[in-house]
């Protein structure tokens, strides 16, 4: 019979030096070429399906695949490191998001948990799961003794769930074991108190960046970001959200930033539209006077409406114009006022969209235009 040195067993890797980061690559593998089959209906970002729908996609024929069997192995540290960085790569992708972007941004906007979270979820429900089984069986008989004789720095499967749980605050797994919740409480508790610990955590994380200060730090698991979906699922409309998204979350280069990454050779941050002020985020939306026509019309459109829209809501905060066009969000809660959220969603949006969406179109044929005179000069 030959040795070897891995085998797979119910699409488990075994290996003898490490299962977890076998099955991981494997699993990455696999998800790839999920990936791959599923590009051709549009899943690939820019020009592609919409954000929502290529999400669900993500959450119903990529993740089961990314995370399978890894409720058993649990992995951490590096291995763990891996398949985060694979998903968060993937997530960007279909948000047409650049690489460099805080992470906290990606599961704000696509509303998807951390990959950690994922698997911590499947593990604990699957404790739940034995649990509720007959006191007979193997497996609770093995999770009885372990809980009861284990010391919490053990490798054992139900003590690493155990500390697992503490991190979520579910204590006493042993009680559970012997007075087990139905299957539907259980799912309920663990599905609350996850989402309770990563919203706290990415939101923190989330409000700690500079680039991210025009985001409204509202992260909600399940359900897609409005700055990224778009109202009608034509090309039309989709195509408005990748510049809309890039400006929300500070990723729009401007010249400013351009100076400030250059290190060795100097680069100007001043407007090359204008060449009066240094190119912010403001000077670009709101002050430029090159792109003035772009703007004026739309600009006003967005001054009624939002008026409008606005002041049937009680915000204590005085409204920021830059805000209201780089994210309107920021002013309305869906659960305080879902009408005002409708409104904001179905006319202010697409108005703010079409603004930025114009505005940077303006910005790159000025750009080109200058680039194209700069090359005549240097050939004289
Ligand atoms: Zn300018």
């Amino acid at each position: 019979m030959p040795i070897v040195s891995n085998a797979s067993h119910i699409g488990i890797q075994k290996s003898d030096k490490n299962s977890a980061d076998t099955t991981v690559n494997e699993n990455i593998k696999k998800a790839r070429r999920a990936m791959y089959s599923l590009m051709g209906t549009g899943l690939h970002g820019e020009n592609g399906l919409d954000s929502k729908t290529s999400i669900s996609l993500i959450r119903t024929y990529i993740l089961p695949i990314l995370t399978y069997g890894l409720e058993i192995l649990l992995p951490k540290g590096k291995i763990l490191n891996n398949i985060s960085i694979q998903y968060k790569k993937w997530i960007k992708q279909i948000l047409s998001l650049n690489s460099n972007v805080a992470d906290s941004a990606v599961y704000t906007l696509s509303g998807l948990l951390p990959i950690e979270a994922e698997i911590h979820v499947k593990a604990i429900n699957l404790f739940g799961n034995i649990s509720r089984a007959n006191c007979d069986s193997i497996e609770w008989r093995l999770a009885e003794r372990q809980l009861q004789i284990k010391p919490h720095n053990s490798c054992s499967w139900f003590i690493e769930v155990k500390e697992l749980c503490l991190k979520y605050e579910i204590n006493d797994l042993y009680a559970y074991l012997n007075n087990p919740l139905s299957k539907f409480q259980w799912k309920k508790l663990v599905k609350s108190k996850i989402h309770d610990y990563w919203i706290s955590k990415i939101t923190d994380e989330s409000k700690g960046y500079s680039t991210l200060k025009f985001m409204d730090h509202k992260y909600n698991i399940g359900s897609v970001h409005p700055l990224a979906i778009s109202v009608n699922a034509n090309l039309k409309d989709i195509r408005k959200i990748p510049v809309r998204l890039k400006i929300s979350t500070g990723n729009y280069i401007l010249q400013t930033h351009k100076a400030s990454f250059s290190k060795n050779n100097y680069i100007s941050p001043t407007c090359k539209l204008c060449g009066k002020a240094d190119e912010t985020v403001e000077h670009f939306i709101l002050l430029c006077e090159k792109l003035e026509e772009t703007r004026i019309p739309l600009l006003s459109k967005i001054l009624d409406n939002g008026s409008l829209i606005l002041a049937k809501v009680a915000t204590s905060f005085p409204i920021d114009l830059i805000q209201l066009i780089i994210n309107p969000f920021c002013y309305v809660d869906i659960n305080a006022n879902r009408a005002v959220f409708e409104e904001t969603s179905n006319i202010l949006e697409p108005l703010c969209r079409q603004l930025l969406y114009n505005m940077h179109n303006k910005r790159y044929a000025l750009l080109a235009n200058i680039d194209k005179q700069g090359s005549r000069k240097s050939n004289f």
